[in-house]
C-alpha cells in the first residue's frame, strides 16, 4: 500500500464520472455520492479490503464511510465472502421460501427482544414505507409524525424536512411528492416532546404512528436527549398510535441489539437495513406479533418483493451478524473512541470551533461551538469548514462522508495502521478548516 502524501488529481475517476454523467442523472445512482456538497471529483472505487478502499486511479483511502454503515467488519471479510460464494454456488434467486431467510430472521429476533416477527425486504426505504403502511392499516388512521432532519429513505410521505441527501442539498421538499402524499405527515422539531404532545392534542384519533430514527445520524449525529424516546413511546401508547423506531442505521451497529440495546425503549415496530445485509440489499421491518399479523398473507395489509429474502443477501447478512459478538462491538467502539479523540485534538489545536457528537460508535463533527440538538442547530454550522477539512483528508488518503450532515462509520478492521494514517492526515485538515473562508 502506498504512503502519504497523495496527489489530488483523479483523472481516471474523472473520466468515469464524465461517462457516467452521459447515461445517469448527475453521474451517480444515489445523490450524496456526487460530491456536490464538497465539490471535486467523486472517487470511483474498484476494490475494498479491510479498512481501505482503492480508487480507479490506484490510490487507497482509509474508509470512514463503510458504505454508509453496512461494512462494520471492514471490506471483503473472508468469512462473509466465503458465505456469499457458497450461496452463489447454489443459485442466486429462487422466488420461493428458503432456509437462509428463516435463519437471518431468527438471528435478528434472538438479539432484539421486542422484535417478535420480521418481514425481509431489499432496502431501508422499503422497510420504512412498509412499516408506515402497516401502522396505518393496523390503526385505521392516516397521519404520521416524523422529525425534521430524520431521514427514513425516499418514501414519498417521509420526504418532508428529511436529513441526509435532502439536508445536504437544502431541499425542504421534493417535486414529485404530491400534497396528498405529504399532507398526512406532521413534521416536528427533533428532541421536542412538547410539540409531540401538542400534535396529538390537535389531531385526536388521527395519528397512526410516530416514526423516528432510533438515534439520528442523517443530520449528522444528534442523539436523543434523556427521556426523549421514552416520551415518544408513552405519547403513542396514551394516544393509541404506534411507535416506530427506525434502526436502519443504528441496528446491529450501535450494539448487538442496536439502539434498543442501549436505551431499552420498546418500539411497536422497528426497521432495519445496512449492517444486517452484510453489504448486500437486505433490509427488514418487524415488531409486535399482533401488529405483524395484519401483514399479507396472514392479514389484509399488502406487502411483497420479488427479491425479498434473497439467498445471497441473507447469507451475507447472517454471516456478518454471527461474527458480531461482544468482542467485535468492543473493538469498533474502542477504535471509534480513538479516532474521535484524534479529531478533537487536531481541531482544538488549530482553534477550530467544533462539536463532536456521538451515538455509541457513530460520530460526526459539527463546525459550531454549540451543542446540536435538532436540525435547525445542525444547519447553523459552518459547513464551508467541513469542505476544506474533507478535501485535505481526501488528499492525504482518508475518505470521509462527502457532507457535514452525515455520520462517520468505522469497522473492526480499522487497525493501528489505519488509525495512524488518520492521525497523520488530521493536522493539515484541521489547519485547512481553520483557514477556510465562507
Ligand atoms: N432509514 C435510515 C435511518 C437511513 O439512514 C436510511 C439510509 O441511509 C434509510 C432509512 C433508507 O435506507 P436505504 O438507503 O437502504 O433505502
Amino acid at each position: 500500500m502506498s504512503e502519504l502524501p497523495y496527489s489530488y488529481d483523479a483523472p481516471v475517476s474523472q473520466a468515469l464520472f464524465d461517462r457516467a454523467a452521459a447515461v445517469t442523472p448527475g453521474g451517480v445512482n444515489s445523490p450524496v455520492r456526487a460530491f456536490r456538497a464538497v465539490g471535486g471529483t467523486p472517487r470511483f472505487m474498484v476494490s475494498g479490503h479491510g479498512p481501505y478502499l482503492t480508487d480507479a486511479d490506484g490510490r487507497d483511502y482509509v474508509d470512514l464511510v463503510c458504505s454508509w454503515g453496512p461494512m462494520i467488519l471492514g471490506h471483503s471479510h473472508p468469512e462473509v465472502i466465503a458465505a456469499v460464494q457458497d450461496a452463489v454456488s447454489r443459485g442466486t434467486s429462487f422466488g420461493t421460501p428458503g432456509e437462509g431467510e428463516v435463519a437471518l430472521a431468527e438471528e435478528m429476533v434472538a438479539r432484539i427482544e421486542p422484535l417478535e416477527q420480521v418481514r425481509l425486504v431489499s432496502s431501508g426505504t422499503e422497510a420504512t414505507m412498509s412499516a408506515i403502511r402497516l401502522a396505518r392499516g393496523f390503526t385505521r388512521r392516516t397521519k404520521v409524525i416524523k422529525f425534521a432532519g430524520c431521514y427514513h429513505g425516499h418514501v414519498d410521505s417521509l420526504l418532508a424536512a428529511a436529513g441526509s441527501g435532502v439536508a445536504t442539498f437544502a431541499l425542504p421538499d421534493t417535486p414529485g411528492v404530491t400534497g396528498a402524499q405529504a399532507g398526512d405527515t406532521i413534521v416536528l422539531p427533533y428532541n421536542d416532546l412538547e410539540s409531540v404532545q401538542e400534535a396529538f392534542h390537535r389531531h385526536p384519533g388521527e395519528i397512526a404512528c410516530v416514526i423516528t430514527e432510533a438515534s439520528p445520524g442523517n443530520m449528522g449525529v444528534v442523539p436523543p436527549g434523556p427521556g426523549f424516546n421514552q416520551g415518544l413511546k408513552d405519547a403513542c401508547r396514551e394516544n393509541g398510535a404506534l411507535y416506530i423506531s427506525d434502526e436502519v442505521m443504528t441496528g446491529f451497529r450501535t450494539s448487538k441489539a442496536g439502539w434498543y440495546g442501549i436505551d431499552g425503549v420498546r418500539p411497536d415496530l422497528m426497521t432495519f437495513g445496512k449492517v444486517m445485509g452484510g453489504g448486500f440489499p437486505a433490509a427488514a421491518f418487524g415488531g409486535r406479533e399482533d401488529v405483524m399479523a395484519h401483514l399479507a398473507p396472514a392479514g389484509p395489509v399488502y406487502q411483497a418483493g420479488t427479491l425479498s429474502g434473497n439467498p445471497v443477501a441473507t447469507a451475507a447478512g447472517l454471516a456478518q451478524l454471527r461474527l458480531l459478538d461482544d468482542a467485535a462491538y468492543d473493538t469498533v467502539n474502542a477504535v471509534s473512541a480513538q479516532i474521535q479523540a484524534l479529531v478533537t485534538e487536531a481541531l482544538t489545536k488549530e482553534g477550530v470551533a467544533h462539536r463532536l457528537q456521538t451515538a455509541s460508535n457513530m460520530f460526526s463533527v459539527f463546525f459550531t461551538d454549540r451543542a446540536v440538538r435538532d436540525y435547525e442547530d445542525a444547519r447553523k454550522q459552518e459547513s464551508f469548514r467541513f469542505t476544506a477539512f474533507f478535501h485535505a483528508m481526501l488528499a492525504n488518503g482518508v475518505y470521509l462522508p462527502p457532507s457535514s450532515f452525515e455520520s462517520w462509520f468505522v469497522s473492526t478492521a480499522h487497525d493501528e495502521r489505519a488509525v495512524q494514517r488518520i492521525a497523520d492526515a488530521l493536522p493539515a485538515a484541521a489547519r485547512a478548516a481553520a483557514e477556510a473562508q465562507a
